[in-house]
């Protein structure tokens, strides 16, 4: 059996010490150059997986590895340069007045010499198609090149997983394919293992596995395709309906018919697919 890069084993947590366990008896496993997705409600737990995949937090029981290691007090700078974590909000995560001062901010922490800075900030906006972009202003720039940005500044590091959280919640449809297309060209090249926290239909599809969290508990996990098949009610596990679903949908409480008829679920799965 290969060797998990991401391993959770009986994990509980929870935020205070007189609260529910915000996650229990969480055991999952996740491979070198797997593209998982992670979904289920608001307030399911999947955040706080994020946080303690990289240290930010620790279970008060089971075990979570990294590569191999356990992650804890001492190991989490190790385990940090091996995970590169998105946000939501892309304005929430610059800190430079230059896209070139903003992707150099990860590595000058990390005391990266400086000639070999300049060639890493180059490749790493070269990965998500922002090289024109270097001595621009990130506020400038719009949400979908904001998160491209964001991707490259934890490319820089060199990550073996990437951690997106919500980060495509923020951005319009051509947003979020720019990103998606970012992902998938980086997945190829540098055989990474990505996370993606999301509520959206069409990203959920392009992983290759889904794990379906619900009140801090492993619901269910399969392919995309197997999850929406024994799924019919998709709004259960968490997810956007698809834009055209909800608007007929929210026209029709107001009286309003359209000619289309929403897709009933079959319908749905060909048209994803
Ligand atoms: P999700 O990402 O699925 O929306 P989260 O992991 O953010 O879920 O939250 C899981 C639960 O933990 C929720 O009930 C949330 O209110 C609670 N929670 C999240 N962050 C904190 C915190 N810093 N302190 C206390 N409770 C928190």
């Amino acid at each position: 059996m290969t060797t998990a890069f991401i391993e959770f084993k009986n994990v509980y947590f929870r935020y205070e010490e007189d609260q529910p366990w915000v996650l229990k008896n969480v055991s999952f496993r996740i491979q070198t150059n797997e593209w998982i997705a992670i979904i289920g409600h608001n307030g399911s737990g999947k955040s706080t997986i994020a946080k303690l995949i990289n240290g930010l937090l620790f279970p008060q029981q089971g075990e979570i590895y990294v590569d191999g290691m356990l992650v804890n007090a001492d190991t989490i700078w190790d385990v940090r340069k091996k995970v590169g974590m998105v946000f939501q909000n892309p304005d929430n995560q610059f800190v430079g007045t230059t896209v070139r001062d903003d992707v150099a901010f990860g590595l000058e922490n990390r005391g990266v010499p400086r000639e070999i800075m300049l060639t890493k900030i180059q490749d790493s906006l070269a990965k998500v198609g922002m090289e024109a972009y270097m001595f621009q202003e990130p506020h400038r720039l719009s949400g979908g090149q904001k998160q491209r940005v964001a991707i490259a500044g934890v490319m820089a590091i060199s990550p073996d997983v990437m951690i997106l959280d919500e980060a495509t919640a923020m951005l319009d449809p051509h947003g979020r394919s720019e990103i998606m297309k970012t992902m998938h060209d980086i997945i190829e090249q540098d055989r990474l293992s990505l996370i993606t926290i999301t509520h959206d239909l069409h990203e959920i599809i392009q992983a290759d596995r889904v794990i379906v969290m619900n009140q801090g508990e492993v619901w269910d996990e399969a392919t995309p395709r197997e999850i929406f098949k024994k799924t019919k009610d998709l709004q259960a596990i968490g997810l956007d309906l698809p834009f055209v679903v909800k608007l007929s949908e929210e026209l029709s409480q107001l009286g309003i018919t359209i000619d289309k008829q929403p897709l009933n679920h079959e319908e749905l799965l060909e048209e994803l697919w």
